[in-house]
């Protein structure tokens, strides 16, 4: 009789766990996986976020890079943590693309995650080597007619921004590159500025300061508008390449099964961190912005996500374009 009460008082102090665990939490650091490799565009951001996150959790957030496979080895490192809030993924458009692109996954690559908020929309430019014999996106675009196979074009793997946005430009000016994959675009941009890879297509966040220091060259920015941090760099459309559009959402995930209110937690102190001034500014000087509180939530985020997910599948099933 006695030991019946205390295997019930056991469970029950089990489930008691859940919310008294959401109430403490965070009781210690939290870490951040960043699917690509250090000194890239998403490691740029998920580092700003980290630290304003932080702040507002009175704990040390931490990033870790686990790059590889387009960002699915990181994604499946985090499907797979326990879901208690202290394991998070700070990812991009490769997670609206994975579940069409990759037929094959040791992970669930949207069941696998509890969305916490949309973070930044990132504009893309197209960059080349400071020695690459164009000066304007039409002269690149007879380079590229011309050498094709012959120029290494850089890219983070497949499903990663890099490698969308070389497809569309491929496709738009109708010749194939050689194609080149790095851990991250951080990677990347050192072979660029020693002048071994010829061309990449990459976030504001990870191109900017190197475009306004001359390091590189720059062909356009895949953007409706010209963008403040880049006022000299004509959008694709002014260019002479309308097709040419992308931008890079970011966005914060859970494990699946993490409670509801770690969740919440999380993107409260999302939401403070993306109105951090420090952050605010800096992203702006790397040409990019924070989401509106609002979409900062995991309902936001839930919804957005699906409909990139639905938009992207026909595209890539029509281009028969899979991973594995
Ligand atoms: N910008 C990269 C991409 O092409 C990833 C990165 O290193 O952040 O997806």
């Amino acid at each position: 009789m006695i030991r019946i009460a205390r295997r019930a008082l056991m469970a029950l102090s089990l489930v008691a766990a859940g919310p008294a665990m959401a109430q403490q939490f965070p009781s210690r650091t939290i870490t951040i996986i960043v699917p690509f490799a250090a000194g890239g565009p998403t490691d740029t951001v998920s580092r700003l976020v980290a630290e304003a996150m932080g702040r507002d959790l009175g704990q040390t957030v931490v990033v870790e890079n686990a790059g590889g496979a387009g960002g699915t080895i990181g994604s499946q490192r985090v499907a797979q943590a326990r879901p208690d809030g202290y394991t998070l993924l700070l990812h991009h458009i490769g997670m609206a693309t994975t579940p069409s692109l990759y037929r094959r996954l040791a992970y669930d690559p949207v069941g696998g995650f509890e969305p916490v908020g949309l973070i930044t929309e990132v504009p893309m430019t197209l960059v080349a080597k400071k020695d690459f014999p164009a000066n304007t996106l039409a002269e690149a675009i007879t380079v590229i007619r011309r050498e094709r196979e012959n120029l290494n074009y850089a890219n983070a793997g497949i499903g990663a921004a890099s490698h969308l946005c070389g497809l569309l430009l491929m496709k738009a000016v109708d010749a194939p590159m050689t194609t080149v994959p790095f851990r991250g675009t951080g990677p990347a941009m050192q072979e660029i500025l020693t002048g071994r890879i010829d061309l990449m297509c990459d976030q504001t966040t990870n191109t900017t300061e190197q475009i306004n220091s001359n390091a590189l060259k720059v062909f356009s920015v895949t953007t409706e508008a010209r963008i403040p941090a880049l006022p000299n760099v004509p959008t694709s459309a002014e260019a002479g390449l309308p097709a040419f559009q992308v931008s890079v959402w970011h966005g914060l995930y859970a494990p699946k099964g993490t409670p509801a209110p770690v969740v919440q937690r999380l993107s409260q102190a999302l939401q403070v961190a993306l109105r951090d001034e420090k952050l605010v500014a800096r992203f702006g000087e790397l040409g990019t912005a924070p989401v509106a509180q609002d979409r900062a939530t995991p309902e936001a985020h839930r919804a957005f996500w699906q409909a990139d997910i639905a938009k992207w599948r026909p595209i890539i099933q029509a281009a028969g374009q899979y991973a594995d």
